[in-house]
């Protein structure tokens, strides 16, 4: 496939049916597989032999599913996982056990804060979070001699920052370690990370990719490039023996394509088993054959949203990377060229009572803690997510009492400006 364009991978990419087999990617609702021998699967167990033996580590459908996003990132290997949130965990934690460190851009998202900041710090693992917009010499800085990985997401989720992946890939080679980049708002159609010098990707594919608020899931995907033997001291999961394996060395056996989603699978997935279910991957591939046609209209729903938005007297500031004289609007379109996401923020002149206030009055957009769907959603954090908080520790988390989270879907653009108008219009 890997010749295709983009919106033919969505379409076609990771399967490639043979005479007479189903047209569609089959769900193989089978928790376990079956062979003639013991000496067949013991070659599983080895990994020795490819192939399936239990869905708690690998079932093909998953595998199908994982190759197309594979394919759409231009990576060389890939694997879901049961929601994003595991897909990160997995990212980092193959890479970082207790007693290492990661550096983090601050602004990704709340979940995966938290599963850094507190529930990896369980673990022993440390995190130093940088400012996206943070100096070469800040972002170098926050390296120490554990380092191993540098973590951001291409679009924040929802501080709506942009990542410089080159300077964070710059960075992060430079301490031998790899870039780990989330990009789940972007997502490949409008930003292949590995293009920009990123090492592996993860996604929440419970957003745009499912698009349909269908599925929770996550992808791991390893872009093959980073050199895990030349930097050995660093990463010894990888360039040792597993003796959990008859001491295979991932790195050697398997190679630079292959080394870190194949020790993902059997150490983590084994271990942890935040495996996807098959029917929810099969509902994941339904949603890829579309996304190269629904992120350009999301994108240009947002954009008309926030450039209504922008000049609106009771509205008092528009965030959104895709619209001229944001702050990241340059950055955007470095990464983005053809668009970056369909999620806009903004605040009110009449803040928190305001906000509230145009809440209660949406008609079409519907409020929810989902964003990235083809079904327009909005939150108001300070009354929803971030509730527990006061002013003062909203303005911390980055979020002002007036902000509004707003998810333009693929409906046509006009009624979303109509329902936005009229709910202002009761303020
Ligand atoms: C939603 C989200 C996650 C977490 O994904 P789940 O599928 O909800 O576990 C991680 N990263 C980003 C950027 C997200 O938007």
């Amino acid at each position: 496939m890997s010749d295709y364009k983009i919106n033919t991978k969505c379409v076609q990419g990771g399967y490639t049916p043979g005479n007479g087999e189903p047209r569609q990617i089959p769900i193989i609702q089978s928790t376990t597989f079956k062979y003639a021998t013991s000496e067949d699967m013991g070659k599983l167990f080895d990994l020795e032999a490819s192939g399936y033996f239990y869905t708690r580590l690998q079932n093909p459908t998953n595998d199908m599913v994982a190759a197309k996003i594979c394919d759409m990132e231009g990576g060389t290997a890939a694997m879901l996982t049961s929601s994003g949130q595991a897909a990160n965990f997995y990212a980092i934690f193959n890479i970082a056990n207790c007693g290492d460190h990661v550096v983090a851009s601050s602004t990704i998202y709340g979940g995966t804060y938290n599963l850094f900041h507190v529930t990896m710090r369980k673990m022993g693992i440390e995190f130093t979070f940088v400012s996206p917009d943070c100096t070469e010499e800040e972002l170098d800085a926050a390296f120490q001699p554990n380092t191993k990985a540098v973590f951001g997401e291409t679009i924040a989720n929802p501080a709506l920052t942009v990542l410089d992946i080159e300077k964070f890939a710059k960075a992060a080679h430079a301490h031998g370690v790899p870039l780990v980049v989330d990009n789940t708002f972007a997502t490949p159609v409008n930003c292949r990370p590995f293009e920009w010098g990123c090492d592996i990707v993860t996604h929440s594919t419970t957003k745009y990719m499912d698009g349909h608020g269908a599925g929770v899931g996550g992808c791991i995907v390893d872009s093959g490039m980073f050199d895990w033997l030349a930097h050995k001291e660093k990463f010894p999961g990888l360039c040792t023996p597993d003796h959990s394996y008859h001491g295979i060395t991932y790195a050697e056996k398997f190679g630079q394509a292959g080394a870190f989603i194949t020790k993902c699978t059997a150490q983590l997935m084994r271990d942890f088993g935040s495996i996807q279910s098959p029917q929810n991957a099969f509902l994941l591939n339904l949603g890829l054959e579309s996304l190269h046609v629904r992120m350009p209209r999301h994108c240009e729903n947002a954009l008309a949203v926030a450039r209504y938005l922008k000049d609106h007297p009771k509205i008092s500031f528009v965030t959104y990377p895709g619209l001229e004289g944001d702050k990241y609007y340059k950055l955007a379109q470095k990464y983005m060229p053809s668009g970056t996401c369909g999620v806009v923020s903004f605040g009110f002149q009449g803040g928190r009572t305001a906000a509230e206030t145009f809440m209660k009055h949406l008609k079409l957009a519907a409020i929810e803690t989902h964003v990235a769907d083809a079904r327009t959603c909005t939150l108001h954090p300070a009354s929803a997510t971030h509730r527990q908080m006061n002013d003062e520790e909203l303005a911390a988390a980055g979020i002002t009492p007036d902000l509004v989270r707003f998810s333009c879907g693929i409906e046509d653009a006009a009624d979303l400006i109509a329902d936005i108008e009229q709910a202002l219009a009761q303020i």
